[in-house]
Parts: C-alpha cells; structure tokens; sequence
C-alpha cells in the first residue's frame, strides 16, 4: 500500500484515516466515509482501484469535477477513463471498449448514465471490483444539494450485489449520514468519522465598517494567490470586480446573471491561474476543487453556518495554511429578513431565522471560532485555544462586566421580557426614538443610565450575555430577549463577571504573517515554471505540482531524480515527465544561491525526532517518567497540567516504543470500554467520535492515556 502511495501518488504518509479506509475497502467491505473538505477522500478509492483487480466505477455529481479529477490521474500515469452526457456516441464507445479490454482501471460516472439500459448491459459484461460514490450526500433530500439522477444509484447495488460501495462526503449532518446508509443499502458498513476540524484555515471577523482597507490589505498580503469573494448581489459583484480590475487585480465576477459559456470560462481562467480574485455570488465554487484556494472573504452575512461552512471550506483544501475573513455588520440581519419572510412554511421560516441566528452568534463570539464550529456539527473540541482564529491569536481585553450586565438585565425586566437587543441597548444608552416614548420607555430609571458604551458595543455585549447563557433569545423574525434561570441567580447572590471589552473594532489586529520557511524566490520561480508547463499543456497548474510540492522543492533543493521522489507528491510518473526540467531549474537556483542538496535531512526534521527532543521540555518529563513517578506528581514537580504531561507522554512513546510506563496503566475495565469505543469508531484514533459515545463520564485526558496503552497493545 505504502509503495503505491509513494509510486502512483508520490506522498510519503497517509492522511489519518486513509491506511484503514483503503483496508477495509480492500478487504470487501461496504464503507461510509465521512471526512471534510480537503481531507483526502479521493485517494480512499483511486488507491484501492489499483490494489484491486478489476475496474473501479466511480460516479460524481459534476462533469467538472470528474474532469479534475481525471486530469489529476492521468498525470500520475494511471489507466482512467471518463463517460458523461458531453461525449459524442463515438467517445463514450471507445471509452467503453477499453474498459472492455480491460484497459482501465477506473472508470468516472455522470449517475444518469444509469438510466440508459444499453449502458447496463456494457456494466455487466465487465468486471466491477469497487464501486465509489463521491459526494454522496446528493442522493438525499435532506442535504444541500440532493440530485435526483443520484437515486438511480440504488440499481447498482441490485445488479452488483457483491461488489463493495464506499459512499464519500463531506457532510456534517447526522441526518444526511443516515439517509445515504438508507438510500444506498450500505451492507453492515464500516463508518468512519473524521473530524471536521481544519485547523489550516485561520477564521476572522472583521467589522465592515469602512472594510475597503481592510481588504485591499488582506488582497495585497495574497496578491498572485487565488482568492474567492462572496458578495450578496450580483451587481455588488460586477461592482467589486470593476473596482479591483481598476485597483490592479487580476479580478473576474460568478454569478448567475452570466451565461453558462461566461460563467465556464471564468471558471477555467481561475483554475489555471490566469485570474487570482474571483468576486461571486454563492453559487461560485460547486463545480470546482482547486486546491490553493488561501483566502475566502464574505463580504455580506451567509445564511446559516452550513453555507459558511461549505464556502470557507474551499480554501486550503491543500493543507496549507489559509485564511477565511467575514466582515460583518449588525445591519446584516434585515438583509437576511426580506428573503426569510418571503418563505410561506411557517416552520421553515423558523428554521431559516434559527439559521441566522447561529450565523449571528458566529460573527459576535468572543470565544473560539473553530470549536464554535465544532460544535455546532456536534462534535467536541479537545482545545481550549486554537491558534487559527481572531478570538485565540488576539485575545481581547477584559474588564468588569459586572455593573453593565445588571444594567443590561434590570432594563429587559422592567420592560417585561417583551423587546430586542436593539430597543434595549436603545433604553440604555438614551437615544430618542418615538417608539420608545410610545412605550414610556424613556421615563424608565435605566433610561440612559449607560454612558461608556454606544449601541454597537452593547450590543456585542448582550451577544456576550447570550454566549455566557444569562441571556437567551427567542427565535422569529424580531427574537426576544429574556432572562435565564441563571441570570436570576446571577442578581441574586450578587455574582461578578468577567467580559471581553467591547470595541467592534476588536480583533481587527495585524493579520498574521505568512509561513516564510521556504525560500519565497524560488519558490516563485518554480511557479513560473509550473505555469509555462500547464498552459502548454492546456492543464490547471495543480495537476503538475500542487504548491506544497513547489515549497519542498524551496526547502531542501533536491538536484538529483533520487531526491526529487523524496518530495512530497512526486512519484514516478511525474519524475519522468517533469522531472529534468524542474531539477535544472532547481540546480541552476543552488548553483548561483551555493544551495546544498538537503533532501535527506527530510525526514530528520519532523516534529517527532529525537533531535526536537534532546534537552527539550519533554527530556525533563521523559527523566521523571523513568522515576515511576505518578503524571501527578510530574505534573506537580514541572509545573505543568496533567494534560499536557500526557501530551509528553504521546510524544515520547511515540519515538520510544519501550518506554517503560506499564505504571501509568488506566484502570483495565474502562480501558477495555476505551478500547471498543476507538474500534466501534473504525480506529481513527480521533478522540471526540470516542468521547460522544461514552459520554461525560470519560475525560479527554482520560481517552488520551488510554489510546497511548491501545495503540502498544495494537502494533
Ligand atoms: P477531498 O476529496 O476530501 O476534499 P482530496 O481528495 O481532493 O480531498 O484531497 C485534498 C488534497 O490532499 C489533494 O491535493 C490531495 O492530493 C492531497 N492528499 C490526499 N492524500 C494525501 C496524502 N496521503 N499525503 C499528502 N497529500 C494528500
Ligand atoms: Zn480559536
């Protein structure tokens, strides 16, 4: 397995999860395959097709995506083939001989391929060793983008009863899993849930008051990367567009308002890089999967945390580091509410404004933004800080919030649980309005009782009161502010409590630098070089090298074929194809620079070696270890959590297997419960699939001991 990962795919190590997928697919075996953006799915079958013995059929939503993916195996010298509605007959029966022949090993699939009988009977004449469902969230109704060709899916299991599915997506909702079990007749499938965490993509809000500096700055700091701008309209998109054009960026609008043939060609321009910015309309992005996306900037309130989700999700899809800014305004809300409104089902006009709400909450956070997200798709966070969003990297200040939240609650009382957040900061601050005189609000004794903030910083403080459950609001259009239980105790015992200061103009801090570790000049040579390549070649430029292949090359200057296949996604195709022309490009570079050749160092400098260890922090730990001491008194003498004296403890177990630490065992009952627990989650080693199923009873640092002792007992 790990050959033909290196050889066909040219990668070193499997992402976690992908050893076990392509085992269990390989074994027979039915599987659900749960991952997010970015996190590997493809090669859970493309390796498996070529392990196994007959063809693979793979089927995919979008023709663009099939082609992408195709161009990409092609690259790496694999036998694939291709069959959609925009061949010509004559197309689709060579591709269908050849598969035949037996001259393929996979096979993409437009679904309504299905529906033609004559096609069946080609299916059945061949033989079918995987089939491979990607995106198969389509086939329910219940997810963002249900298909109904995707339902044809179910005669594939009645004409290959034994032939082993595996259904791919990336959606979060247990409703949706559930549904794609059901719909595909998945046959005591092995489920696999990897965490939808990204922790490349860096999560910001920003206010969007006067955002045009803002985001010129963010533009520049990404100038000649690939950049995706979600506006509301179509015409603030042909507007930003404009702008920028004029600004000096390589700019091109999306949206639906151009024909089929524009939109494609705006696609395709920025697929091969010939357009960095693209301003759009959501519907942008379905049909790609470009893997350099760095930045994603909403210029406008998504509607729900799904969508922001999904539209974030398409940048950094190549792990590297990427960054995803909202600019936000309170006002946003009444953008949202004409389209609300216009929903004749009550329920779902609930739902859509319960939507908002949670988008709302997302923008006005004042704790982290990732496990916000987290959360909300049902998982546990195992972080306290993330060090990828605004809220962890610039914590904001915090003063007494005490006197302010009993002003803030005493005003909601005396106004009878009945208004918003607006009326109330309102009442508070003095402002005059009639509606608040209609009501007698103005004689009320809280009536401007608050002079240090204005009305925006209130509100960010009653979003704060709403976070820290003393305040909850009800749903609908015009949500009411009321009091939780804990906001009675809160005045009663005479509580104090802590807030982040108010500033809106918070978090707006000085946008993180780059990662510089690689050499930034020839790293753009080689970019240069990667385009003249993909244009000849009429590609996108990720299909030659992706950009952390081109940074690898700028760390250790391979200037051998030997060194280059040490690199990250070179295998042997691609050594062969591009391999002398990179190397003089590289070796020229060195010879002037008097770089050296430091491929072989490569490996030496993971953050796992015993190199990082020596004198390090884990040394001291390792040292008492020896001792027999209990992770309590190690934590104790070095001053440290218990939790990351076990975080030590991975790490050095990690590289020294024989580490004695037999003393440390967890109790042998809940161990074995652990123990099944990882199983029952396919043993992706992952803690918070574990932790869900056994609930609060068992620790993270708990489950992280134990999956030290499970993981020797393993291997
Ligand atoms: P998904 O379909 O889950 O969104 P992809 O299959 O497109 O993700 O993979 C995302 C990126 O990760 C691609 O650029 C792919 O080449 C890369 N990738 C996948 N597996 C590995 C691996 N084991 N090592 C390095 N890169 C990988
Ligand atoms: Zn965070």
């Amino acid at each position: 397995m790990q050959e033909l990962l290196k050889k066909h795919f040219g990668y070193d190590e499997f992402r976690t999860g992908q050893r076990e997928i392509i085992q269990e697919i390989t074994d027979g075996h039915d599987c659900l395959v749960l991952m997010p953006t970015g996190g590997g799915k493809s090669l859970c079958f493309q390796l498996p097709a070529l392990m196994l013995d007959g063809l693979t059929l793979v089927i995919s939503p979008l023709i663009s995506l099939m082609k992408d993916q195709v161009d990409q195996l092609r690259a790496n010298g694999i036998a694939v083939g291709l069959i959609n509605s925009t061949m010509t007959p004559q197309e689709i029966t060579t591709t269908q001989q050849k598969a035949k022949d037996g001259k393929l090993k996979i096979l993409y699939l437009a679904p309504e391929r299905l529906t033609v009988s004559s096609f069946i009977n080609f299916l059945q004449e061949i033989k079918i060793s995987l089939i491979a469902i990607d995106e198969a969230h389509c086939i329910s109704e219940w997810g963002h983008d249900f298909r109904p060709d995707y339902r044809n899916l179910k005669k594939l299991r009645n004409i290959f009863p034994t032939v082993p599915v595996v259904a791919l997506t990336a959606t979060a909702t247990e409703k949706v899993r559930a549904d794609i079990l059901l719909q595909l007749s998945l046959r005591e499938p092995k489920i696999f849930i990897s965490s939808f965490d990204r922790p490349n993509l860096t999560y910001r809000v920003l206010p969007k008051k006067k955002f045009s500096p803002q985001l010129l700055k963010l533009l520049k700091k990404y100038e000649n990367e690939s950049v995706i701008i979600y506006c509301f309209s179509r015409k603030s998109t042909d507007a930003l567009a404009d702008k920028l054009q004029k600004a000096g960026f390589n700019t091109g609008a999306y949206h639906a308002g151009l024909s089929t043939i524009q939109r494609e060609r705006v696609q395709d321009r920025f697929i091969k890089d010939q357009i960095n910015i693209i301003t759009a309309t959501i519907a942008f992005g379905m049909g790609i999967d470009k893997p350099d996306v760095r930045l994603v900037v909403h210029l406008d309130l998504p509607k729900s945390i799904e969508g922001y989700y999904q539209e974030t999700g398409r940048a950094g899809r190549d792990s590297l580091p990427a960054e995803c800014v909202l600019f936000f305004s309170p006002g946003d809300r009444q953008k949202h509410a004409y389209f609300i409104n216009e929903i004749d089902d009550e329920a779902e006009k609930n739902r859509a404004w319960k939507k908002l709400e949670d988008m709302l909450r997302y923008s006005s956070l004042d704790s982290c933004r990732h496990k916000y997200l987290l959360n909300y798709f049902g998982e546990q966070s195992e972080v306290d800080s993330c060090g990828a969003c605004d809220i962890c990297l610039e914590p904001a200040k915090e003063f007494d919030g005490t006197e302010v939240t009993q002003k803030i609650l005493s005003a909601i009382i005396r106004t009878g649980q009945k208004f918003g957040a607006g009326h109330i900061a309102k009442i508070l601050i003095g402002s005059k309005s009639e509606r608040l005189e209609q009501f007698g609000h103005d004689k009320l004794t809280v009536f401007g009782i608050v002079k240090n903030f204005n009305r925006d910083q209130l509100n960010q403080i009653i979003n704060q009161l709403i976070n820290k459950n003393l305040l909850q609001k009800t749903d609908g259009q015009y949500p009411i502010l009321q009091l939780t239980d804990f906001a009675l105790i809160f005045l009663k015992q005479k509580l104090s409590i802590k807030l982040a200061e108010p500033t809106f103009i918070s978090h707006a801090g000085e946008l993180t630098q780059r990662n510089l570790s690689y050499n930034e000049e020839l790293f753009e040579e080689l970019r240069i070089l990667r385009k003249r390549l993909a244009d000849q070649m009429s590609v996108p430029p990720y299909v030659i090298f992706s950009n952390n292949t081109l940074q690898e090359m700028a760390i250790y200057y391979p200037q051998s074929p030997q060194s280059l296949l040490k690199i990250t996604g070179v295998g042997e195709q691609k050594l062969e194809q591009f391999g002398e022309i990179f190397l003089a490009l590289i070796g020229e570079y060195a010879k002037i620079k008097n770089f050296t050749d430091t491929t072989t160092s490569k490996y030496k400098q993971s953050p796992m070696t015993e190199i990082n260890l020596q004198n390090s922090t884990y040394d001291q730990t390792k040292e008492l270890l020896l001792k027999k001491l209990s992770l309590m008194e190690i934590a104790k003498k070095r001053g440290l959590k218990i939790s990351t004296i076990i975080e030590h403890l991975e790490k050095i177990t990690e590289i020294d297997k024989n580490m004695p630490i037999d003393h440390l065992k967890p109790n042998i009952v809940r161990l074995e419960k652990i123990k099944t627990a990882f199983e029952a989650t396919g043993m992706i080693w992952t803690l918070s699939p574990v932790r869900e199923l056994l609930g609060d009873n068992y620790s993270y640092d708990e489950l992280r001991l134990a999956r030290i002792f499970i993981k020797r007992m393993a291997s």
